[in-house]
């Protein structure tokens, strides 16, 4: 027999990385990993895949890998390796005895969007259990929190309206602060393929991104505002669309309230293109002539991400777009609808199981005492009705003193979160840190237990996407560090004194449909029957829900919300004369744990500013040259790329690799309803580097 040296089995699975869920057959040979074939089949790529789902799954074997729990009594000692009795033995005796000192709300939790709905679902119910409070937040805290709150405020569902499916029949698509084909590739392709179908294009975003200009495509409008000025962009859309008479009145009339206010309101003179473009950066025409095209679309959809988010009126823009849809009566059907593109493989999901402070599985609060009365009927235990710590609140109460002891479950949050001077000394002033995760990350610099984690390829369980998608995730390998995510975090909340035990992750989903309605009819068993659902998923739609809101809104009529523009605080003055903003590359994904550990990280080695070149050309810059950015609570120093794709008087650039880190210059200005971090608006210089 002549061996080739081919694959001898595959796994069905879901990629890792981001928010689309493309499914992948693992192929491997023995236990080796062969390659990832994307799934002709797969709901959300239908046999397509990008260059990080395809090629950088090498981290998942890199020797930097720790597989072994380590302890230390300080930050400054070295590691100790330990058993994992002895690791999980410790967390729960030092948590407990945090709690004993300083109070039951002197500990909690961070989840990740990385890991599977189970382990999220465990890590929460750890911490209202076991720990006794709600102290529990996820990194979508930093990313998509400004849509939980502003699509369940005027829809009722804090998810997505459409599948991906649906941009097939827009007309016309929009898309705000979001750059679908580096950071969504595959439904980035999908959107390129409809408009070179013959669809219209709008870009709302700062930087000129690839879809502006691309082979076949050209925008019919660039509207390139200004950072931190979305709102009044969005107003000003209205403003068109109520004072031209492009209502969709019947729509407004059926399926909606509080049309009249908000109507007013946008029609003042102060909400008008021409009021706005002083602030806003965008020629009144342009802006007009956008409104009119968006709204005299048979299908308008729109298409958003952290360009909307990431900002002090997050929120805000989320309801704005969402008055803008409703006004035109562009919901409830193929080819329209509001659309979140999700950053991480599973924002949608970690949300979805209640790992926000006030929220319980199912987006329902712990003060409503019949959800609550659920849970602790399940659980057997008594639950707090007051809201937790958000993460940011963690970090103040733990510079105050107050709280002593943070479980962080797969998130990097010393790379990841804003003001990083803040975030460490957080870290540093804390008892315990405890951290769960593939990588000694920037953050195990201040752990004091560290627990390894398994990668997707060693993880049983379920990722939703940004259309609500629930894929399964497949174990191609047996965990590397000998215990599955979800059993470190019921061994530890077992050994605080709460008994979690589950043999199997479909156990868990069990219990998650037991109590969280959009999920009643999810199973297993279901999912391996058709592949994936779309929640909800229950009796009235048994096979899940695709397009939301068809007959009418989950909250019953849909509610127009007055969106009123206010500026950030976050001013330009002649000492930081540069507006900087962040975003990512096709390569690289976020603080780059994984891409930075394969072949991808030789596209990107590193982090980069863009400038426009009359900025670099004032202060002697070139292609290349090194640069210090500063803002007023950090510095760092990159290399600079002239680009036109830049408008003048604001920068860019990424944060996949710690040694530049941006987040040392983005400041704690957030989002007002959900402290979701200002990340796209920091005042900055730029200068060339001192030589050496
Ligand atoms: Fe993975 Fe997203 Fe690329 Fe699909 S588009 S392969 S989910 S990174």
């Amino acid at each position: 027999v002549v061996d080739l040296g081919m694959p001898t089995r595959s796994v069905l699975t879901t990629c890792a990385y981001c928010g689309v869920g493309c499914s992948f057959k693992a192929e491997l040979r023995g236990d080796e990993l062969v390659r990832m074939v994307p799934y002709k089949d797969g709901g959300a790529n239908e046999g397509h895949a990008c260059v990080k789902g395809r090629f950088a799954f090498g981290y998942a074997t890199h020797p930097d890998r720790v597989l072994k729990p380590m302890v230390r009594e300080k930050i400054t000692d070295p590691w100790r390796e330990v058993e994992w009795d002895e690791a999980i033995a410790t967390v729960a005796r030092r948590m407990r005895a945090l709690q004993d000192t300083y109070g039951t709300g002197a500990v909690g939790a961070i989840t990740s969007s990385r890991c599977t709905n189970e382990e999220v679902y465990v890590v929460q119910k750890m911490v209202r259990a076991a720990f006794g409070n709600n102290n529990v937040d996820t990194c979508a805290r930093v990313c998509h929190s400004p849509t939980g709150y502003g699509l369940k405020q005027t829809f009722g569902e804090s998810a997505g309206t459409q599948d991906f499916r649906s941009v097939a029949e827009a007309d016309v698509i929009m898309v705000i602060g979001a750059n679908p084909t580096d950071g969504h590739p595959v439904f980035g392709s999908r959107m390129k393929r409809r408009l070179r179908e013959g669809a219209r294009l709008i870009v709302v975003d700062p930087r000129r991104i690839d879809l502006v200009r691309s082979p076949h495509i050209e925008a019919d409008h660039h509207l390139q505002l200004r950072p931190s000025t979305n709102v009044a962009v969005v107003n000003a859309m209205a403003h068109v669309v109520v004072t031209e008479a492009l209502v969709d009145r019947s729509f407004v009339a059926e399926r909606c309230e509080g049309y009249e206010e908000w109507a007013a309101f946008v029609a003042r003179p102060e909400n008008s293109p021409e009021a706005v473009e002083p602030v806003t950066g965008v020629p009144a025409d342009e802006l007009r002539a956008a409104a009119r095209l968006y709204a005299g679309a048979p299908n308008g959809a729109i298409y958003y991400g952290l360009g909307v988010t990431e900002h002090s009126q997050g929120s805000t823009m989320v309801m704005g777009m969402a008055n803008l849809a409703m006004a035109c009566g562009n919901i409830g059907r193929d080819g329209v609808g509001v659309n979140p593109l999700r950053g991480q493989n599973n924002v949608q999901g970690s949300c979805d199981m209640g790992s926000f402070p006030h929220e319980l599985p199912g987006y329902r609060h712990v003060s409503d005492d019949a959800v609550r009365t659920v849970f602790e009927d399940l659980w057997g235990t008594a639950l707090l009705p007051e809201p937790g710590l958000r993460i940011p609140n963690m970090f103040d109460a733990a510079i105050d003193g107050s709280f002593r002891g943070l479980f962080v479950h797969g998130e990097d949050i010393a790379q990841s979160d804003p003001n990083l001077k803040h975030v460490t000394a957080a870290l540093e002033a804390m008892e315990l840190v405890v951290v769960q995760d593939l990588f000694l990350n920037e953050t195990a610099k201040f752990a004091h237990v560290f627990l390894p984690g398994a990668s997707f390829l060693e993880k049983d369980g379920t990722f939703t996407n940004a259309e609500r998608r629930i894929n399964r995730v497949r174990a191609v390998m047996a965990p590397k560090a000998g215990k599955h995510e979800w059993q470190i975090v019921t061994e530890i909340a077992t050994a605080m004194g709460y008994p979690m035990a589950y043999d199997h992750p479909s156990q868990i989903m069990d219990e998650i449909a037991s109590v969280t309605p959009t999920f009643e009819g999810v199973s297993f068993a279901l999912l391996d029957k058709l592949g994936s659902i779309q929640w909800p998923c229950n009796a009235e739609a048994p096979e899940g829900t695709p397009v939301m809101h068809i007959d009418e809104f989950v909250r019953g009529k849909g509610k127009f919300v007055v969106t009123s523009y206010v500026p950030t605080n976050e001013r330009s003055t002649r000492r930081f004369p540069l507006v900087l903003t962040t975003g990512r590359i096709l390569s690289q994904y976020n603080v780059g744990a994984q891409t930075r550990r394969t072949g991808n990280v030789a596209w990107h080695p590193e982090d980069v500013l863009e400038l426009h070149p009359h900025d670099a050309e004032d202060r002697g810059i070139t292609d290349g040259d090194l640069v210090t950015l500063a803002s007023r609570v950090g510095r760092t120093t990159l290399r600079a790329l002239v680009s036109d794709r830049m408008p003048t008087g604001v920068v860019y650039t990424t944060f996949h690799h710690p040694v530049t880190g941006a987040n040392v210059v983005t400041t704690e200005n957030s989002d007002w309803a959900t402290n979701c971090p200002e990340y796209k608006v920091t005042a900055v210089q730029v200068a060339l580097a001192p030589p050496g």
